[in-house]
């Protein structure tokens, strides 16, 4: 099949990061407390009510963590 494919895999590349692997919130430095005006109820990564894409565990709308993606 390799050779088929002029020497390429057809295997995708493995990704450095995985959507799904979600961090500690350790890991992520998150904190209970919004950053100013910064907080996870403005960031895209936030399920509501009280969850994250990206952290694990309870997530608190005004608090914050060092992947914070504001919304556009
Ligand atoms: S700032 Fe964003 S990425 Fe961090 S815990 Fe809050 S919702 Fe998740």
């Amino acid at each position: 099949m390799t050779a088929a494919l002029g020497g390429f895999s057809a295997t995708p590349p493995a990704r450095a990061w995985e959507p799904s692997a979600k961090l500690s919130q350790i890991a992520s430095a998150y904190h209970t407390t919004s950053r100013g005006m910064f907080s996870c109820a403005v960031c895209t990564f936030l399920v509501q009510p009280h969850s994250c894409m990206v952290v694990n565990g309870d997530i608190s709308p005004s608090g914050w963590c060092k992947l914070f993606d504001l919304a556009d």
